[in-house]
């Protein structure tokens, strides 16, 4: 069987050796057990059931979520010979009925299918009526709530296990920690699966998390430096920071188009194409952009908003480097990141338990983004796998960071806070603190309370990175509505004296406290 299987490896698909667990996964799929395979993007999880299908009797069923997705694929395969197609709700009519018959004829190695159309009754009454190799069901976090992407059409999969018991089936996911890893096992029935898991780590691509400045000339000085005409994606938050960034990084020379959804399909299609096909295209982008993306010399992954969790950044940032040569996972996060993130969550009408796994998501983030040891450790951690040595190739590997004793800077921000009322956004404490008189100050008498100008002795920046850091640790929580800080139960130990407090030295308040000292 196993070498069937080389050989289909190299005359279909033109390589001469598996990577590691792709052997194993094949070898239980012909061998007619279910699997269960968590492989980081671009690992090279499709030739796990693509190649068994195609040596099984019977046709493989594919079930993907995203249409796009699923044409990339097929249009892929077919160009390698496959008789592969697709079953979705965009397909013009009688072209879903033409696949069924064509699967009868046996004309057909490989079908994808949306979930919410398999799940139909007469998609199932035809399965039962037809011989089946395989069901691989990819993207298989969207069966688990713990996951970030929970698609309800993907909870009645069950029903597979159910109607066809002897038909061997695999999951495939990029994303998933240990929680998301369980749930997608009993929520799947997949208790007897042999489970592979391969390493997430991708040593290539270095790690770096600074202080956010002034983004764009932070990003252009970056991309000057470091990475002059290569491609590159960066990521905004909103669509409407993907265009300004695009009109921007295009003004000053470089190559840059926007992609996001709410760009026409020609455009956003047109745009998509010269990122693949031309050298040194810089993509700037909402999220929506990079599912299926198989670019593999995308040398720098740009993120000037801060992802809302860990797997989000780590499958974001995975898109660089996918040749294996070395690549930059690049990020610059403040204040106002936080902040925002902290009240979109507040805000959100999620269910109560859906948005405490949000937090703690967000919440790993923050850890992530604020931690002055390794990064690539804390971020296999989070995936379960043990780095034992700090790897040498992340930012604060390489210029190992500094902490000060920000005790007394920390209470001095607390107590502004308090006194103030716990009414105010981050800007207008730092105003009283630094004893600026603004409106708003003498609006509200903020120069008459104690802590108004006793944080003299820091610039505006020194004290966002104070404010960042309070609020990342959840010392302080912010309010929906416009952002308003308050304390939290965290902080009593803190201004009783009983805790001290050890804060990161952000590179710019290095600078700035030099610059003092030369003045
Ligand atoms: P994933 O679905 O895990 O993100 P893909 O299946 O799209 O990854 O594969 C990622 C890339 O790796 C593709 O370009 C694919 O052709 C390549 N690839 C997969 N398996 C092998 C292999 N055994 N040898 C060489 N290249 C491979
Ligand atoms: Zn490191």
């Amino acid at each position: 069987m196993m070498q069937e299987a080389y050989k289909c490896l190299e005359t279909v698909f033109g390589y001469t050796e598996f990577r590691s667990p792709q052997d194993e996964v094949v070898e239980s799929l012909l061998a007619g057990r279910d699997a269960f395979v968590l492989m980081p993007t671009g690992g090279g999880k499709s030739i796990c059931y693509q190649l068994p299908a195609l040596i099984r009797p019977g046709v493989g069923i594919v079930i993907s979520p995203l249409i796009a997705l699923m044409q990339d694929q097929v249009s892929a395969l077919c160009e390698l010979g496959v008789r592969a197609a697709c079953m979705n709700s965009s397909m013009p009519p009688g072209h879903n009925a033409e696949i069924e018959n064509m699967v009868r004829r046996g004309a057909l190695d490989l079908v994808y299918i949306a979930p919410e159309r398999l799940t139909l009754p007469a998609t199932l009454d035809w399965l039962s009526s037809v011989s089946i190799s395989l069901f691989a069901i990819d993207e298989a976090h969207c069966v688990a709530q713990w996951g970030h992407d929970f698609r309800s059409e993907y909870l009645q999969l069950s029903i597979l296990h159910e109607r066809f018991p002897t038909i061997p089936r695999v999951a495939l996911t990029a994303t998933a920690d240990a929680k998301t890893q369980e749930e997608i096992i009993a929520r799947l029935g997949l208790e007897r699966a042999s489970v592979y898991i391969s390493g997430f780590d991708r040593p290539n691509i270095q790690y770096r998390i600074t202080q956010k400045l002034k983004a764009k000339n932070q990003l252009l000085a970056f991309i000057q430096q470091e990475h002059p005409n290569d491609a590159g994606v960066v990521y905004c938050m909103s669509r409407n920071k993907v265009d300004s960034t695009a009109r921007w990084l295009h003004e000053q020379g470089v190559n840059a188009l926007p992609y996001h959804a709410g760009l026409s399909k020609e455009e956003r299609q047109q745009n998509q194409e010269r990122f693949l096909r031309e050298d040194g295209i810089v993509i700037v982008a909402t999220i929506a952009f990079g599912m299926g993306i198989d670019k593999p010399d995308v040398r720098f992954v740009a993120h000037l908003d801060l992802p809302k969790s860990i797997e989000a950044y780590y499958q974001e940032t995975g898109r660089a480097g996918r040749d294996g040569l070395p690549s930059t996972a690049w990020m610059v996060y403040g204040l106002e990141d936080v902040i925002k993130l902290k009240q979109m969550m507040a805000g959100s009408e999620a269910s109560e338990q859906f948005k405490q796994i949000e937090q703690r998501k967000l919440d790993a983030m923050l850890g992530l983004a604020e931690i002055t040891s390794c990064r690539r450790q804390t971020l296999l951690n989070y995936f379960g796998e043990v780095l034992k040595e700090p790897c040498g190739n992340c930012d604060n590997c390489l210029t190992p960071s500094q902490t000060w004793d920000g005790t007394d800077a920390a209470r001095k921000a607390l107590s502004c806070v308090y006194r103030t009322g716990q009414r105010f956004g981050a800007v207008h404490i730092i105003n009283v603190l630094r004893g600026k008189m603004t409106d708003k100050v003498s609006q509200f008498n903020h120069h008459q309370t104690s802590t108004f100008g006793i944080g003299e002795d820091l610039s505006d920046s020194q004290w966002r990175s104070v404010f960042r850091q309070l609020v990342a640790r959840g010392y302080l929580s912010v309010n929906f509505d416009h952002g308003q800080l308050f304390l939290n139960d965290r902080c009593r130990r803190l201004l009783r004296g009983s805790e001290t407090l050890e804060l990161r030295l952000d590179v710019a308040v290095k600078a700035e406290k030099n610059r003092t000292k030369r003045e």
